[in-house]
C-alpha cells in the first residue's frame, strides 16, 4: 500500500476528462487500494477521484461511514460511473474538496440520482442514491469530467471565495 500525492485543482489533470477503464487489472486494484489509503490519511475525505492522485482514469472511491446516518453504507469503488438520471429537485449544501484545501461553499446538486458503474469485481451496478451520498457521487463524477465544485459556484459565490 502506498499513500499518493493529492493534486491541487489548478493542475491540468483535474481539468480534463478521464479515460475509461477497459480492464480491471492488478494495477487498477492496487491503485484503488492506494486511493482508499490516501483518502483515509486525509482524515476528512469521503470521496476521491483517480485524477486527484494524478491518474487519468475513470475511478472513484467513496466511504461515507463517518457521516451521521450513513454508518452502514459500505465503501464503494465506482469504475466508469455515469449518472443516468438527475432529479429536478435540488438542494444546497456545503462542500469541500481535497484538491481545494481551504474552500468550503454551498453547492446546488440534485437531491436524487441514478448512477451506473462497474464495481471492483467487474459487475455493472445501477443504483439510486439520495441526499449526502448522491452529492458525493455528483462531486466525484464531476472530477472525472474535469469539473471541480468551484466551477459549479455562481459568479457571486466565486467572487466571495476569492
Ligand atoms: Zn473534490
Amino acid at each position: 500500500m502506498a499513500k499518493l500525492p493529492i493534486y491541487n485543482s489548478f493542475h491540468p489533470i483535474l481539468k480534463q476528462k478521464t479515460d475509461r477503464v477497459e480492464k480491471i487489472t492488478d494495477d487498477i486494484k492496487q491503485l484503488v487500494t492506494d486511493m482508499f489509503e490516501t483518502m483515509y490519511d486525509t482524515k476528512r475525505g469521503v470521496g476521491l477521484a483517480a485524477n486527484q492522485v494524478g491518474k487519468n482514469l475513470s475511478i472513484v472511491v467513496i466511504d461515507v461511514r463517518e457521516v451521521k446516518g450513513l454508518e452502514d453504507t459500505a465503501p464503494m469503488v465506482l469504475i466508469n460511473p455515469i449518472i443516468k438520471k438527475y432529479s429536478e429537485e435540488k438542494e444546497f449544501c456545503e462542500e469541500g474538496c481535497l484538491s481545494i484545501p481551504v474552500l468550503y461553499e454551498e453547492v446546488e446538486r440534485s437531491s436524487e440520482i441514478t448512477i451506473e458503474y462497474t464495481d471492483i469485481n467487474g459487475t455493472i451496478i445501477t443504483r439510486e442514491a439520495s441526499g449526502f451520498l448522491a452529492r458525493v457521487m455528483q462531486h466525484e463524477v464531476d472530477h472525472l469530467n474535469g469539473i471541480t465544485f468551484y466551477d459549479r459556484l455562481s459568479a457571486f459565490r466565486k467572487s466571495l471565495a476569492k
